[in-house]
Order: C-alpha cells, then structure tokens, then sequence
C-alpha cells in the first residue's frame, strides 16, 4: 500500500487553504450528519442492530478460518474458485494470472476499497491491461490522477464546475467549446461513454460488501447499478474482497445491510443490493461464466487476537468519517491513504507502519462522535490512544513533545504540586493575555496558538474555585 501520511501536517494545511474544499466538505459533512440522524430516529431499533452486528463479526471472527472454509466450499460447489492471497504481491499476482489466462484486454472495475489498498488498477495497466473504474467517482479521480479522498464517496473533495472542467479536458472534441453545467448532464456523459466499455470488457472486478458463509454468495450494495454491469457483462467476475468481509449467515446479512446504508449515507436502503452466488448456471439470463473470489489478507491476520482485533469488525460505511472534524476540516488527501478519517487512522499504521502513519492517530480531538455513531461499535478514540502509545513506546515522537508528556505525567499525579503548578499557569498565563485572548505562546505550546486565539483564563483554578464553592462551577 502506497501511503504519504507522514506528510500528513503539510497536506492539512493545504487542505485548510483550499477554499473549494473547505466549502465542498462544510457541506457535505452538515447534509450526511442530518441525513443519518433523521433516518436513524425511524429506526427505535437502530441501537439494538448495533449490538447485534457488533456480536455477529465478534463471533465470526472467532470462527474465522471455519467461516472463510464453509464459503470457499460453497462458492466452489457453485461453480466458482477461490483464491488465498497472504500478501499484497501475491494478490496482484493471482489477478494478474487470471486476466493473462484469459487473454484479457479490458478491465473495468467497481469501487472497492481493497483493490485501491492494493494499488490494483495501476498494477494490472502496467501489466498492459486497460483498466476502467465504472462508478462515477472513481472514474472522476481516475481521469485527474487522483486517489479517493472518502471511502464510500471517492470524489466528494470535488465540486462541479471541477468535474465539468475535468470531463471537458477528457471528453471533448476539437471544436467543443462548451463545458457541461448541470449534474444531469455530467452523469450523461460519463453514462454514455462507459456503457461502451461494459460492453468490450474481457473481466469485471469487483470488491464485496459481505461475504455469505452459507451460501457462497458475494452481497455488493451499491447506488449506481455499475458493479451491477460490471458483474454481469464480462464472461469473467473476479471479487477482490478482505477476509474480515464474511459473515455466517443471510439472515445475518439483513441486519449488516439495515445497519450499512443508514450509516453510510443516511438511506433506508441503497438503489441496488445484489447477491451473487458463483458462475452463470445454464437457466441464467446474465452474469458471469467464470467466477473467482480472492481472499485478501494483507496483515489482517495480524489483527486476530490482538488490541486491533475490533477494526476487523469495520463494514466501512464512512459514518465516522462524516462525524469528525478533523477530517471534514483538512479532507481525506490529507491522510495520505486510501483509509482516512478516523478508522484510516487506526487501519493505515497497522498496514503501512507506526513510523510511516503516525501523524494519523494524534489527528484526532478525542471527543468520541467516531465511536458514538460506528455501527459495529469499534472503539476507536481507544485504538488511536494506543497508537499514541506505542509512537511513544517506541521513541517515534519528538523528543521535546515526549519530555512535555513526561513532565505533565510527573505533576498531574502528585496533587499537591499540580495545585502548585496549575496556580502558577494561570497567573503567567494572564501575561500573554491581550483584549481578553491568549494570541501568542512560547515554544512547543505556540502550536495551539498558531490558528487560534484562546479566552483569557479565569484567574482561579478550579480546585480553588470548588473550594469557595462558587455555584458555577
Ligand atoms: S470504523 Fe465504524 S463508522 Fe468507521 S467506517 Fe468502519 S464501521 Fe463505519
């Protein structure tokens, strides 16, 4: 996996500059907070789902090998193969092999976010196979060279008149003078010419929401119909999918489902949720004649019985992302992974690296929205902690930032000098104070005051405060 968070702190101030963003994410952050909490108020339900869910992927994931053994034999009884893949290398390969078996010339894909953790449309047009990204933002960031900044919504750092300036530089003809203006029109003409590549396509690629142990079946839920073609057109499906995906049951997948698109995008139900279970049979009308799963483990195995373990339980649905302010202040390029926001925060060290994704754990305010609102209830204000942890475990902050740490750990746990000291703080703090705010501070805290201003301190502790036993405090 490809990552640049360790540019992380350059990358937000670029994102905090960019004034299309910041208006494109205030937006975007406002409409999907509303949308989930109005369709989660019709649901009384929704919190019982939660802890349903939460023990369906605990408990599969303590049967794992059992699952991911039952849904292998299943897909094979179904006239599909299945594939392991321990690594990112070996999971190219596999693909690679299939599409060079097949003679395969053109690809198109659907979203899927392991085919991005794995680099995979950049590796198989090195193979010489031309690839094609059928949902519309993938498509988008495909013509401009970009990676998704959202999960679930891979273009949402763009506004339209970006994407009309895009599909201009891309789509016109000699004599074209004229940028499309309306969102009809754009979606037209990315329909218009993508349908002719459905229809060459040798493969179709796709990633899985859910994996069904019992049946074998590969559950996509999707808004544009495109993994719909991808799937069936092509004589050859291949589904590239993590191994945490599978869950027992179908009666299982229901409550997943109810739970996904409330959380992802605040629906009821997503325009299209397919069930594909294995190769074309003899009375089918459509689908693919040669079906193959490759399962992907890329580290996830790792995870198993460690404090990562919960992650695994993440059906990416965004909502976390959406209810952070981080990630809706600097937008998910900033992350410098194709996992952002606060579950890329806890997914991309344990992929790529503590010492290559620290920044992505201390981007966080801690004020626990992530954790509130994740369907599976991933504890992940907890897993950044740990993160933090190890980055000082291991030495990998700075040294003066591990000396303030030290510092603050020696005075906060003797209560007679914090009194001292937090005494002290207010009365120097007063010194920096100028029409009421503290505008400018020395030294390392001169990070806090750097884009902000804070009100001046009030010239008592609150020990000292709750002493006198004021009524405000
Ligand atoms: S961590 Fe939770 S809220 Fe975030 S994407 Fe995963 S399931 Fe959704």
């Amino acid at each position: 996996m490809d990552v640049s968070s360790k540019e992380f702190i350059s990358l937000a101030n670029i994102g905090l500059e960019n004034e299309n963003l910041q208006t494109t994410m205030n937006q975007f952050g406002a409409n999907m907070i509303s949308r989930r909490q109005q369709i989660v108020q019709q649901l009384p339900e929704f919190d019982q789902l939660r802890d349903e869910a939460r023990d369906i992927k605990n408990h599969t994931l303590a049967h794992l090998d059992l699952y991911l053994e039952k849904f292998e034999q299943q897909v094979v009884a179904n006239g599909g193969q299945v594939h392991w893949a321990s690594s990112e290398a070996e999971a190219k390969r596999i693909i690679g092999d299939i599409c060079h078996a097949k003679a395969a010339k053109n690809i198109i894909k659907s979203k899927s976010m392991v085919t991005e953790e794995l680099d995979l449309a950049v590796f198989l047009e090195d193979q010489g196979l031309e690839t094609l990204e059928t949902d519309l933002g993938e498509y988008i960031i495909q013509l401009r060279g970009e990676r998704p900044s959202h999960i679930v919504a891979p273009a949402v750092h763009l506004n339209k008149d970006q994407v009309a300036d895009t599909f201009f530089k891309h789509h016109s003809q000699p004599g074209d003078n004229k940028k499309l203006s309306t969102r009809a029109d754009l979606v037209a003409e990315a329909r218009q010419i993508l349908r002719s590549h459905f229809l060459a396509a040798d493969i179709g690629i796709t990633g899985a929401n859910f994996l069904v142990a019992e049946t074998g079946s590969i559950i996509l839920v999707t808004n544009e119909g495109n993994a719909e073609l991808t799937t069936a057109l092509p004589e050859t499906h291949i589904v590239v999918t993590g191994i945490e995906k599978v869950i027992p049951t179908l009666e299982d997948a229901a409550t997943f489902i109810r739970l996904l698109t409330r959380s992802a995008v605040g629906a009821e139900i997503s325009a299209y949720t397919s069930f594909i279970t294995g190769a074309k049979r003899s009375a089918d009308l459509d689908g693919a004649k040669n079906f193959h799963v490759v399962l992907v483990d890329n580290g996830r195995v790792d995870m198993l019985g460690s404090e990562f373990q919960p992650m695994l339980r993440c059906i990416r649905c965004s909502a976390c992302l959406h209810h952070c302010p981080v990630y809706l202040s600097v937008g998910g390029h900033a992350y410098g992974s194709v996992y952002n926001g606060p579950m890329g925060a806890v997914l991309t060290p344990h992929l790529a690296g503590v010492e290559h994704a620290g920044h992505l754990p201390n981007a966080s305010t801690f004020c626990g929205r992530c954790e509130s609102v994740c369907p599976v209830r991933i504890p992940l204000p907890d897993l950044m902690r740990f993160w933090r942890n190890q980055q000082t475990t291991l030495k990998l902050d700075k040294p003066s930032v591990r000396w303030a740490l030290q510092a603050w750990a020696f005075i906060v746990t003797r209560p007679r000098l914090y009194k001292i000291v937090s005494a002290l703080l207010v009365r120097c703090l007063a010194g920096f104070t100028k029409a009421g705010f503290i505008t400018r501070l020395p030294s390392i805290a001169g990070n806090w005051t750097e884009s902000r201003d804070f009100r001046k301190p009030e010239q008592q502790t609150f020990i000292s405060r709750w002493k006198k036993g004021r009524a405000d405090v």
